[in-house]
């Protein structure tokens, strides 16, 4: 009777007996099938070589670690042909060999591991009475069985990723128009990505960064999928060249500034000087408090003001763009972005004057 409730119904096992230690319940364990399959040649075989012990975590009960006690069998193979001559016994499903986790405590970690990342992962599991470490959680990601999707629509994004940041880089994949991962590679080598894309013929558009492997690997893999510079390191390339040229120009935007807080009546200050100056100021100071926002915060901005004129609600593009609805809503009422203003004024400016006067 108790056998349904705690033992997994998918697989026949009575239980005999339960004892316990603190935080610790243990489940003797018989098994009811009668025969067993070798792996080998995939015969039957009933007759029983000898009994071993197995011990398998299972699911947590009342939030206690839960331990099933197997008592396990060791079969003849009865086939002459066949090379195994005895073996362990067999389940159907929910007991692997070589495992120490019954599958669906397996499948409960990897459910967390999936959800939470390894640290959290094995934090939180702490809790749910399945104690694991973060090493364990990521080996049982790895082993899960998860099949790379065949079929894209075309539309491919390829971008490195880091499996050890400054160490290691593989390559990942992104469909564009269905907006989801499709494919990591090992490495970012031109020769893997030429590989993928020959299995992959319905690629007609592949975004891209500058590297010259991706570049390459697009070429030999796909020669007739059009290569496109992705926004983002358009973007980024072009803010880093805007940035290095104002740098370099030091000299004459002091020169400029100089030129423009001469008195009214210097005559070298004309009405066309004037104007040519503030030109070349406006064009300065537009350029310089936008040049260190991050690119990630002026795509933003593009995109919620694109967004906005198409008739989004602020609350869809808040949804799109991840930001609050605060900022998509200050931003719709922007003209442009422009980096925040750092706080000049201090408590200390109220009492300046007591120190003029004490030097005095
Ligand atoms: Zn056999």
């Amino acid at each position: 009777m108790i056998s349904q409730f705690i033992l997994p119904t998918n697989v026949q096992l009575r239980a005999d007996s339960i004892h316990s230690e603190p935080g610790i319940l243990y489940i003797d364990t018989s098994v009811c099938q009668t025969c067993s399959i070798c792996p080998v040649c995939n015969k039957k075989s009933s007759k029983i070589h000898s009994r071993y012990s197995r011990t398998l975590l299972d699911l947590p009960i009342s939030g206690h670690l839960s331990k099933v006690q197997l008592k396990a069998r060791k079969y003849f193979c009865d086939n002459p042909e066949c090379p195994r001559k005895v073996f362990t016994e067999r389940f159907d499903c929910e007991i692997k060999p070589y495992y120490r986790r019954m599958i669906r405590s397996n499948d409960l970690l990897a459910r967390m591991a999936l959800e939470l990342g390894g640290n959290t992962g094995a934090a939180i599991s702490r809790y749910a009475g399945v104690p694991v470490s973060p090493s364990i959680i990521l080996r049982v990601v790895k082993r899960l069985d998860i099949q790379p999707k065949k079929l894209t629509s075309g539309v491919i994004g390829v971008d490195d990723w880091a499996f050890k940041k400054g160490k290691t880089y593989g390559t990942v994949i992104v469909d564009l128009a269905k907006k989801e991962v499709v494919d990591l590679l090992p490495d970012r080598e031109s020769a893997t990505l030429s590989e993928w894309l020959k299995q992959h013929p319905e690629i007609k558009t592949v975004s891209r960064d500058r590297c010259g492997p991706y570049a390459l690997g697009i070429k030999t893999g796909a020669p007739d999928a059009s290569q496109v510079a992705d926004r983002f390191h358009l973007l980024m390339n072009l803010g880093d060249a805007t940035k290095r040229i104002f740098q370099s120009k030091g000299k004459e935007l002091r020169e400029a500034f100089t030129l423009y807080n001469q008195p009214k009546n210097h005559p070298a200050k004309t009405v066309e000087t004037e104007s040519a100056v503030q030109n070349m100021l406006q064009i300065t100071e537009d350029t310089l408090t936008t040049a260190n926002i991050s690119i990630d915060k002026l795509h933003k901005f593009e995109k919620v003001k694109d967004l906005y004129s198409k008739g989004n609600s602020i609350r869809q593009i808040a949804k799109t763009v991840k930001l609050t609805r605060t900022t998509v809503r200050k931003y719709t009422m922007m003209e442009k972005l422009v980096k925040r203003q750092a706080h000049t004024t201090t408590n200390l400016d109220a009492f300046i004057g007591f120190f003029d006067a004490g030097r005095k």
